[in-house]
Parts: C-alpha cells; structure tokens; sequence
C-alpha cells in the first residue's frame, strides 16, 4: 500500500509507540525506524508530536503521528482508525506511555490523585490500548506487544533489603508497575496460542522529565529492551519480565 510518503506499509512491519514525543519512548521509536519499519508515533501534545515525526523523519526513519491519550477512550479510538487507514493492520504495539503520578508517595500519607494517576495512565491506559489495537494487530503476521514496566514492579525487589532492594518509597508508581506485569501475564495467559507475544520490560534507571534526569542510563539504553522484546523471533517468550541483563524476578 502506497501512502504517499514513500512508505510501502505491505511489505514493512508497522509498529505503534505510546508516549513517543519524548525520553525512553522517542528512542524506541527511532531504534524501530533504523529497522525500516513504519512506526507511529503515539503522543497526546500535537506540537511535540510534529517535532518528534520530524526529528525521527530528519534521521531517514518513516514515522507518522498519532494523535493518542491513553486514558481517554474517544482518543484511541481515532488512534486505531487512523493506524488502520494508514497500515491495515499493526505488527507491533509497544505501551511505553507512563507517569509517576506525582504527589506524595510514601504509603502512609499518599496522595491518592497520585495513586489513581498511576494506575490510570500505567495500567488501565494499557489495557484499554491494548484491547482496542487488538483486532489490527490480529492481521498481523507476527503480533508482539511490549510493555513499559520497572523493576520498582518486582515485588521480589520491592521486598528485598540492601542493595537488592530498589527505589524510593512508593505507593503510586511501583505498584503501578506490579499491576501492569500482573496484567501482562494475564494477556499472555489468553493469548497463548495465538502467536501474539506480549511482555514486560524494564529500560532500567534512565535520565528522563520522569525522574527530572537523575537516571544513570541515556534515553536511546533505555530503549534497548523495548526494542528486543519488539523484534522477538516467532515462538519467543511471553509472559515475561526482562531487562537488558535478562530475566527480571516477579
Ligand atoms: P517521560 O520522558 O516522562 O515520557 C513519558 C511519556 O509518556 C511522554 O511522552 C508522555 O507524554 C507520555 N504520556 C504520559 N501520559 C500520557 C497519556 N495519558 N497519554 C499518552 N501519552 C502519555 O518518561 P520515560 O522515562 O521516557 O518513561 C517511559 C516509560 O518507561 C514509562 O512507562 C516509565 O514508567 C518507564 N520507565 C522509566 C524509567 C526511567 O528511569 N526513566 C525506569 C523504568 C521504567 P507528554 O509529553 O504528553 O506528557
């Protein structure tokens, strides 16, 4: 299929980004493109968006913007006619968008705003992109859906004293995070089978606006796990929990 923008979406693999304006997302976005792949870039802000196709654009990759909020229905609605009036199909679905959800978060004086932010942007938020790109993805020869966990979701980590254990005080973000990878085993429990892959990873500490760049990890190391998880070989993993060091413990 011709689209006018030297794109032949037939013979390229079509990936979809959430949140892909900016940091951890962006990368993923670009690391997709040097594939040749065809990859929408998901952002909610337009103007950011333009900057960032035009960016991806200026660096010989083929992106497309897409207008998304995950947290609103009518938005992803338009998102997923727009992907199949460009593509007819999606090949991969990576769910990078997230937020902390500000606020207090040490668990006895949380801020429940923050709480209900967390888990609306970072679990329902995928769920409900999810379930909506599903039917494209299905025309897909290959399907794989990545999700933008952390290791602040292990409960193994969480619970671990010492140097095991990671991150700040949290009853928003982390267990955010613990949902979604719960969620994610859930779909990869339906969906086994199907040939769809789904799974969980985690780009590790990485400088971004998400913890105001204090992360040790540069945006384009953060993408390295999404981008492994999003070229998958047929009869790969899923269901899993992985940074670029391998296997991460539930
Ligand atoms: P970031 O720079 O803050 O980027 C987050 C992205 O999510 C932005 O593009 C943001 O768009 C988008 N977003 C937020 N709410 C949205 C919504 N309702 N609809 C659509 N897009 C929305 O953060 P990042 O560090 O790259 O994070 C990317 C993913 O990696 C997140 O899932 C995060 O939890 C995960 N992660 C990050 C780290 C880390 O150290 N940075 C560690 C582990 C996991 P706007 O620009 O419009 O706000």
């Amino acid at each position: 299929m011709s689209n006018g923008t030297g794109d032949t979406t037939s013979r390229t693999t079509v990936a979809l980004v959430t949140g892909a304006n900016k940091g951890i997302g962006y990368e993923i976005a670009a690391g997709l493109g040097a594939l040749g792949w065809s990859v929408g870039v998901g952002a909610r802000d337009t103007a950011r968006r333009e900057a960032a196709v035009e960016k991806l654009r200026a660096g010989g990759a083929v992106a497309f913007g897409v207008p998304l909020d995950v947290t609103d229905d009518a938005s992803v609605a338009a998102a997923v006619a727009l992907v199949e009036e460009r593509a007819g199909r999606l090949d991969v679905l990576v769910n990078n968008a997230g937020v902390t959800g500000g606020g207090q978060q040490r668990p006895t004086v949380v801020d429940l705003a923050a709480v209900r932010a967390a888990v609306e942007v970072n679990v329902i938020g995928v769920i409900r992109v999810t379930n909506a790109m599903l039917p494209l993805l299905r025309r897909s020869a290959s399907p794989r859906i990545v999700n933008l966990s952390s290791s602040v979701g292990s409960l193994t980590r969480q619970s671990a004293s010492g140097e095991e254990g990671v991150g700040p005080l949290s009853a928003a973000y982390a267990p955010s995070k613990s949902f979604l990878n719960a969620v994610t085993i859930q779909y990869a429990k339906e969906l086994a089978g199907t040939g769809i892959l789904i799974n969980a990873g985690c780009p590790g500490f990485t400088a971004t606006d998400l913890n105001h760049f204090r992360g040790v990890r540069t945006p384009e190391q953060g993408a390295a796990i999404a981008i492994r998880l999003a070229t998958l070989p047929d009869g790969g993993p899923s269901g899993g929990f992985f940074e670029d060091a391998g296997v991460v413990p539930w």
